[in-house]
């Protein structure tokens, strides 16, 4: 009996152990991306800098591969990027 509670006790703690790293990956993913708008309202998000951004449309999980808006086809921003102190 002893031996099934401990084995609990320790399947517990994986899981936890588990959750924490998946938590952790998550919140790094969510902090590398941004929030950036089309001047025609179509919001996306943006990963990565200056010529090597992605972006996905709001709500896609398909990043846009040809550098133009889903929503009016106007350019993506793809040049050196400012970073605000
Ligand atoms: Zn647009």
């Amino acid at each position: 009996m002893k031996g099934i509670v401990a084995e609990v006790a320790l399947a517990a703690a994986l899981a936890g152990a588990v959750a924490a790293a998946l938590w952790r990956r998550r919140a790094a993913a969510t902090a590398a991306t941004r929030q950036w708008s089309c001047g025609c309202g179509q919001a996306y998000r943006v990963s990565g800098i200056d010529r090597h951004r992605i972006y996905w449309p709001a709500g896609e999980t398909d990043p846009v591969l040809h550098g133009g808006c889903v929503s009016c086809g106007a350019p993506l921003p793809a040049e050196h990027e400012r970073v605000a102190a």
